[in-house]
């Protein structure tokens, strides 16, 4: 055989996946080796309407000497199970009483306008802290919504709510270029490693189906999906082909599948497309062009605004969360806050109200690429017309300028726009505008929101948050490296930059490390004046360095010297340059 061609045959295998039946996963790092002094516990509580055990997880970092251990809360799902087999259905049992009661709609919101704490409620209510009382009542005004399709029984299930820690959603899936069930299961496993709270599967081209089902049975967390993909798909990708009835068709084979969250760009209407023919850079969001070019194509209202009831008849049967597209968010700066951006807004929240009355739950996603200070305005307006439904948003992107680091340029929006209450943030990878993200993007991007999220969650004075950042600080301040690492968000890149520079062993207790060297380590001289302190019987340290100052200053009177040891009258060591030596009208010694 040609040489060439056998590379060909293994180059395409590594694109795409042979038998979409029978996937060959690939193994992890186990979460051992990525949280290292960390176990998975599990909060046990009793549902007492049903009497039924549930069994929450969460992070246990142990510390050093007499140090407490620390909880944080924890994605990273049932480990080191095989994707052949898939994740254990912990949700069977739940949802099989409740649909032994004959309930007219099956949603969280239904259940909670009706008083019910469920199962899922108060699975939140423990992971977050919270009352599982105060979550239901949240559910019930929509201001959060736990997405949790009824037929996704391997859901860890979560919250979302500016009422509660900010979550991240990572976006995997494959495309027509590169299709592997395996890269994409793979992501899926590395993203809720590392915190991502939700995925969404994005997949186009082929094996839709196959790959959705693999990602669902592995995953934890919510799944979300952009279904008009799909259903372009069955129609050989010519939007002009779209007919209500195969995205309909599709929403139920998805709804079936267990898919938690639908994107549905209902709010692109025809009358707004021509508010986008001025912009920089058009419509970028591929659901928003999508319809945009179907109505434009027949001049007709957006089939998905039309048959907006019958989506929430199918979606309050599965308990499937609506995440209201934006289908004409900004791509660029430029056209950032437009009318047209503005104006599918506003009808986001026409839209969320109408889901309201069926029992739906709603999120509202927006922008996309805007400048801080334009950043304000996108949450105000949110807020006030879409009734405090959560916010969902694309980082947004601050900058432009910096193709290849875009998970930096959109964290920065994200922790602003999170700050001032958006609930879930959608992570940018640094291959955004470039290409399809690897593995390790997927972990970029996660790490990247995980920081704006608690950054966001910091700013939001949240009762929890600064627990960690107190522990780090402190592990941090008394040179305990190891639970420096531990505690980090990404325990093995903080050890690896360590120990680039400070390999050994005995380094892992030095006060110092490669940045200042032991002379200017500023905490370790912190350390020592603490020290002087107490051996001299001060109170404080502030104490001791007032006693310290007073002391030198007195030595240097004595002497007529300066600080820098020069006598009176001698220049170089002053702090302030004598007025003799300025000539004059300057203030600077440059001729
Ligand atoms: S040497 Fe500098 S960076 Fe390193 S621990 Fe000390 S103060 Fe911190």
């Amino acid at each position: 055989m040609d040489p060439s061609a056998s590379e060909s045959v293994k180059e395409k295998r590594s694109r795409h996946t042979v038998d979409p039946l029978a996937p060959e996963f690939l193994p992890l790092p186990p979460f051992e080796q990525c949280f290292p002094n960390s176990t998975k516990e599990f909060r046990e509580a009793v549902h007492e309407p049903t009497g039924t055990v549930i069994h929450v997880p969460f992070r246990r970092v142990h510390l050093s000497g007499e140090e407490p251990y620390l909880d944080i809360y924890d994605t990273s799902g049932p480990q080191n199970i095989s994707p052949q087999i898939g994740l254990p259905k912990i949700r069977k049992e739940w949802i099989e009483k409740r649909e032994g009661n004959g309930d007219q709609r099956l949603t969280q919101m239904f259940y909670a306008k009706k008083g019910i704490i469920t199962e899922e409620m108060l699975f939140c209510a423990l992971r977050e802290n919270l009352d599982a009382e105060f979550v239901r009542s949240e559910v019930a005004r929509g201001r959060a919504i736990i997405p949790s399709n009824k037929k996704h029984l391997e859901l860890e299930p979560m919250i979302v709510g500016r009422n509660f820690l900010v979550k991240v959603n990572a976006n995997i899936g494959n495309s027509a270029v590169l299709s592997s069930i395996e890269d994409e299961v793979q992501k899926l496993q590395w993203a809720t490693m590392w915190g991502a709270d939700t995925v969404m599967d994005l997949s186009t081209g082929r094996h839709i189906h196959e790959t959705r089902e693999w990602i669902l049975r592995n995953s934890s967390v919510p799944v979300g999906t952009v279904p008009i993909y799909q259903a372009l798909e069955k129609v050989d990708g010519i939007a002009e082909n779209l007919t209500w009835e195969v995205f309909r068709e599709t929403l139920i084979e998805q709804a079936e599948q267990g898919v938690d969250y639908f994107t549905i760009h209902a709010g692109v209407l025809l009358r707004y497309v021509p508010l986008t023919a001025k912009r920089m850079t058009g419509i970028v969001s591929r659901g928003g062009s999508i319809h945009a070019k179907w109505c434009l194509a027949y001049h007709k209202e957006n089939f998905a605004y039309e048959h907006w009831d019958d989506i929430l008849d199918i979606c309050n049967q599965y308990d499937i969360s609506l995440s209201i597209g934006d289908g004409l968010r900004p791509g660029s700066i430029y056209d950032a806050n437009d009318a047209a951006q503005f104006a599918e807004l506003a009808t986001q929240g026409e839209l969320t109200r109408r889901a309201w009355e069926k029992d739906v739950q709603v999120m509202n996603e927006g922008p996309g690429h805007i400048p801080m200070h334009k950043i304000p305005e996108n949450m105000e307006k949110q807020l006030d017309w879409c009734n405090e439904a959560p916010f969902y948003t694309l980082g947004p992107l601050t900058t432009d300028i910096a193709p290849g680091y875009d998970h930096i340029t959109s964290a920065i929006g994200a922790a602003n726009i999170g700050a001032l209450g958006t609930a879930l943030l959608c992570y940018v990878t640094p291959k955004e505008h470039l290409g399809l993200p690897n593995r390790d993007d997927v972990k970029a991007g996660v790490i990247a929101y995980k920081i704006a999220a608690h950054a966001a969650d910091l700013a939001k004075r949240h009762p929890y948050a600064q627990a960690w950042d107190d522990a780090l600080s402190k592990a941090r301040f008394e040179f305990r490296w190891k639970d420096q690492f531990a505690l980090s968000l990404d325990p093995t890149t903080a050890q690896e930059f360590h120990d680039e520079s400070l390999p050994a062993e005995g380094a892992k207790v030095a006060h110092f490390c490669s940045m200042c060297g032991p002379k200017f380590c500023s905490m370790k001289i912190t350390e020592d004046v603490r020290k002087y302190a107490e051996e001299h019987g001060y109170g404080d340290a502030e104490e001791a360095i007032k006693h310290g100052m007073d002391a030198m200053s007195a030595e240097f009177l004595a002497a007529k010297k300066t600080v820098s040891g020069e006598q009176w009258g001698e220049t170089g060591g002053e702090i302030y340059i004598p007025k003799h030596h300025v000539a004059e009208g300057k203030n600077t010694l440059a001729p």
